[in-house]
């Protein structure tokens, strides 16, 4: 079973996940808004990410540093230099595509890494690249596009007021190494993680979420001793593969892609990205975990003069740490989850006739919302006690609350929004004491005592 982007994008529209940005305007491309539903699902990733990364651990430690950094940075990173995707225009219809790609799509050339020159040579003498938009034949000469977007500090335009946005949150963990060495006990090998916003100008963004201008990422350096590098690069591919899989990704949406060396970023010994199979553009990076050498802290010391190295006590001597990084885009999970997730499905209604329904099958660590509380009636005492359990409840999860229509039709609207639990009160329950707690995926349902569903609820939330 899978689901058109079209379905998608519809989907999440129509349920109140994601919109398009500034759509009462006609919308802007490559900008998207997250709406009740999608920004719950969106802090739950990104708590989910948190939890394993940080508070699971001993040895990892977090920090939130500005979006705008001194300009320097992005010399010393390399990013002002060497962030550049390759551009090139049609001279007939005035579109900008992205060089590697237009001579990939055409010819199946993997042009990726070729200089701009080569390029160039290469659309003048195939004559199988067209301009897609017209057909035609007259391109512009190739030439890099640094992806940053540059603003102005200050009232003043002037050259020395360029500031960046950034393009990646890794630079803003590298300049606070040695305020956080100073200031927390950490002891190599450690590290530092932060989640935000970066930036970047891409020429061709699309496939919905998935390549935007503006993204939040999730990143983690880990210090390490040269020498121990390539073994704890091991480590963080198999760690952050699995916790997509405990996430319940189908695993056989998920794999490992092997970068090949001549293609690897100006400060990667080695990258090896989880991707996920997108049913509508194919396996697909959602996270890169790269082996950053000791490029960065290397080159902050040269452009900023402070030494970043590390003092290991035991050994007595200092040294530049290695640093390996699992980077990923909140952005980029929450589509793969949602797809993951979609079904559509024959079940039984209240009267035991096939019903089609469409289901999210979330795990319910990531679910938007945890459970719903229904009340069979919209009557008192039913309601009063059912109010009363939501209460109850909702300081610690998001709950529902839901009284209008049947209890089939209140169920479809939650499997639909991917809630893994719904909660009925009903009459019996005025003599009993026991409520209906219903499975989302199974659809069975069981009684318990009203007093037992804190716990259960929690039980089968952190299972
Ligand atoms: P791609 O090759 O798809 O452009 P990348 O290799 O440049 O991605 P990284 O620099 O490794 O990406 O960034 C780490 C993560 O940040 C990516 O795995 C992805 O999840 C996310 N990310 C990067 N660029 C974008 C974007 N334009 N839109 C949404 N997420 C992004």
């Amino acid at each position: 079973q899978t689901v058109s982007m079209e379905k998608i994008v519809s989907f999440c529209k129509r349920r109140g996940f994601v919109y398009q940005s500034s759509e009462i305007y006609g919308g802007i491309r490559s900008s998207y808004d997250y709406g009740p539903l999608g920004v719950e699902m969106k802090r739950n990733i990104r708590e989910e990410w948190w939890r394993s990364m940080v508070y699971m651990r001993d040895d990892v430690v977090g920090i939130d540093a500005a979006i705008i950094m001194h300009p320097r940075v992005w010399e010393a990173s390399g990013h002002v230099e060497t962030f550049n995707d390759m551009l090139v225009e049609s001279r007939t219809s005035g579109r900008r595509y992205r060089a590697d790609h237009l001579i990939e799509e055409a010819t199946g050339i993997d042009a990726e890494g070729m200089s701009p020159e080569e390029m160039t040579r290469l659309i003048e003498e195939d004559e199988r690249i067209k301009d897609p938009a017209d057909g035609g034949r007259d391109f512009a000469p190739v030439r890099p596009f640094n992806l940053m977007f540059e603003t102005y500090t200050g009232p003043v335009k002037s050259p020395e007021n360029i500031a960046y946005l950034r393009p990646e949150t890794a630079q803003g963990i590298f300049v606070n190494f040695k305020n956080v060495l100073q200031t927390s006990r950490v002891k190599v090998p450690f590290g530092i993680a932060q989640i935000g916003k970066s930036f970047r100008n891409e020429i061709t963004p699309g496939n919905f979420i998935f390549r935007t201008r503006e993204f939040e990422q999730m990143e983690m350096e880990f210090f390490v001793e040269p020498g121990t590098d390539e073994e704890w690069h091991e480590y963080w591919i198999e760690e952050r593969r699995e916790w997509y899989a405990r996430l319940g990704i189908r695993p056989e949406n998920l794999r490992l892609y092997e970068h090949p060396k001549e293609k690897l970023s100006h400060y990667s010994k080695r990258t090896v990205d989880i991707e996920y199979n997108f049913p509508f553009a194919g396996w697909s990076e959602l996270e890169g975990i790269a082996n950053r050498t000791d490029y960065d802290l290397r080159r902050h010391s040269e452009y900023s003069g402070e030494k970043l190295e590390y003092f290991d006590q035991a050994k007595n001597e200092s040294y530049i740490p290695y640093v390996i990084e699992p980077a990923a885009g909140v952005d980029r999970i929450l589509l793969a989850l949602l797809v993951d997730a979609y079904h559509e499905e024959e079940a039984p209604n209240a009267k035991g006739e096939p019903e089609k329904r469409t289901v999210l099958k979330l795990h319910p660590r990531v679910a938007p919302t945890k459970a719903a509380v229904f009340p069979l009636t919209k009557k008192e005492p039913v309601s009063a006690v059912a109010r009363r359990l939501y209460d109850d409840l909702k300081g610690d999860y998001r709950i529902f609350y839901d009284d209008s229509g049947s209890i089939g039709r209140r169920y479809r609207r939650q499997d639909e929004a991917g809630t893994p639990f719904c909660i009925t009160v009903d009459f019996d329950t005025l003599e009993d004491k026991k409520v209906t707690i219903r499975d989302r995926d199974t659809m069975e349902q069981e009684r318990i005592p009203i007093e037992a569903v804190r716990d259960r609820l929690a039980k089968l939330i952190s299972a």
